[in-house]
């Protein structure tokens, strides 16, 4: 397939209009960032053939593809929150291109991607074998390239947009003293489809870390004994102003927010009612 490939730059400012122009979807409508400009690149050769070296299983319906990395790839470097297009191998070719974040630390020796198992595209990757081929281009994007300069932070997820968190979390970790304050508030539809919980809570030993999980339909005693948890918290309902202003100290403090359109709709809305400014905002839309 050729054709462009737009990827984004971490720039606040406009880029030049003769290098390349601003762009706020890459499918449709999503995507869209306040502080992003994206710049066009081609698209020919720019991936590689990785090979999937295990598939981890999170939860009934949530696995963690993780793939080789090879010497000398591309992959050597990226930053936290950054995504990949993945394409798989079908009889007939390769399929479509989709994004997932990346949701390992860089400097691993593998690159892994955490998915949600809902339609055509992610029958697939359920599906994949130790060995099979995956094309991946990337990586692409700038949401959480500035995290690591801030004192504090809130980290909003919604459903699978807790990936491009784990990653920062996973990176970080081993730098206790980079925030002063790093609150993550995570919202899903049913306590179920949390994953990963003792990871988080270990966090709370390595930084300056607290999590609340959220959960619209309520959690259940079985599911908090499940996990043998210590230091999450733990709330039903929505990622309401009221709910975010209890756990969140919104002052000073610098706001990420990943998870659907639908989601980001509703909290934008909540964190202009907890007096959030715009500017102190960013976010990527899945
Ligand atoms: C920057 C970014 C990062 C993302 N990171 C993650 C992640 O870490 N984990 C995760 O679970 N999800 C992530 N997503 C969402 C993920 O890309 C989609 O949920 C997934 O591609 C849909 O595949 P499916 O098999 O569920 O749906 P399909 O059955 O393949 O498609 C469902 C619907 O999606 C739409 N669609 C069609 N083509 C595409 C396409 N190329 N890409 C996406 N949608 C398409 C169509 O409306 C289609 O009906 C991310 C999305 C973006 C934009």
């Amino acid at each position: 397939m050729c054709g462009q490939m737009i990827t984004r730059v971490a720039s606040r400012q406009p880029i030049p209009d003769e290098q390349c122009k601003v762009v706020d979807t890459v499918r449709g409508g999503a995507l869209c960032s306040a502080d992003s400009y994206y710049l066009e690149v081609p698209m020919q050769n720019a991936f590689e053939v990785l090979t999937v070296s295990a598939i981890k299983r999170e939860s009934a319906d949530i696995g963690t593809v993780i793939m080789e990395r090879p010497e000398g790839s591309g992959f050597g470097t990226w930053m936290p929150g950054q995504f990949v297009s993945l394409s798989l191998q079908k009889d007939d070719g390769w399929t479509k291109q989709h994004y997932f974040t990346l949701s390992n630390a860089p400097g691993e020796a593998v690159i892994t991607v955490t998915f949600r198992h809902k339609g055509e595209f992610t029958d697939l990757l359920e599906t994949l074998d130790t060995g099979a081929k995956v094309r991946v281009s990337g990586p692409f994007g700038s949401f959480c390239s500035t995290i690591a300069g801030q004192r504090s932070v809130v980290m909003i997820a919604g459903g699978m947009g807790i990936t491009p968190f784990l990653s920062v979390l996973r990176y970080y970790c081993s730098k206790p003293d980079i925030f002063e304050n790093a609150v993550l508030i995570w919202g899903n539809n049913d306590p179920d489809s949390f994953f990963a919980l003792p990871e988080l809570d270990a966090y709370h030993f390595w930084m300056n870390f607290s999590a609340v999980l959220v959960s619209e339909h309520p959690f259940q005693p079985k599911h908090l004994k499940k996990h043998r948890i210590t230091t999450l918290q733990f709330a039903d309902g929505l990622l309401s102003a009221e709910l975010l202003k209890r756990h969140a100290d919104f002052k000073g403090s610098e706001v990420f927010v990943c998870g659907s359109q639908q989601m980001q709709t509703y909290v934008l809305e909540q964190l202009q009612m907890c007096g959030v400014e715009q500017q102190n905002i960013h976010t990527e839309q899945f």
